[in-house]
């Protein structure tokens, strides 16, 4: 038995965290203790893993190697205990940090752009079925926002909106392969071509 130094009450061995250093090997504050400690400290004990890590790299990256798979294995079940919590944090992080990763993704895009293709390639192979899906969820919607552009462009370079969206039409049926030269004809008499 041990009696706790903070809440003064004498406890089983069990209920103690260990301390190689300790005289009894335990630590003086029992775990419930220690818990609301850590709780109430919690910012202090952020800074200070984080001083510790920095001024020990090497150290914690031969830990975290040779301890890879229950390192892992231990975040997934975390991570699985916490989504909420989780999604939470990470909506906040990319929103604090939006800048930032926008620039990491594209350099780590051009540094990878390789392997990056060639995985989509391969995704895109693997998952065929739910690419359809997914491409026919959007194309409605993505058609129309390239039709707005097109417009938009043409708009720009003098056209009236509805001509612009004859061209539109145009061009798009070209692209499907269609023959339009009496609309093109009509067109370049009317001088829009
Ligand atoms: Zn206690």
């Amino acid at each position: 038995m041990k009696r706790c130094t903070k809440c003064g009450i004498e406890k089983v061995a069990g209920e103690f965290n260990k301390k190689k250093s300790g005289k009894d090997g335990l630590r003086s504050y029992c775990k419930g203790c220690e818990k609301l400690y850590k709780e109430a400290n919690k910012e202090r004990y952020r800074e200070q893993r984080k001083r510790y890590r920095e001024a020990n790299k090497e150290r914690c990256r031969d830990y975290y190697e040779a301890n890879k798979e229950q390192i892992l294995e231990r975040q997934k079940l975390y991570k699985e205990a916490n989504k909420e919590r989780y999604r939470e944090y990470q909506k906040l992080y990319r929103e604090a940090n939006k800048e930032q990763l926008s620039e990491q993704r594209k350099l780590h895009y051009e540094a990878n752009k390789e392997q990056i293709l060639e995985y989509q390639k391969l995704h895109r192979e693997a998952n065929k079925e739910r690419y359809r899906e997914y491409n026919k969820l959007h194309h409605a919607k993505d058609s129309r926002r390239r039709d707005e552009r097109y417009i938009a462009a043409r708009i720009k370079n003098g056209y009236t909106r509805e001509e612009a969206v004859i061209l539109r039409g145009i061009y798009k049926s070209t692209k499907r392969g269609e023959q339009n030269r009496d609309t093109c004809d009509q067109l370049f008499m009317a001088g829009l071509l």
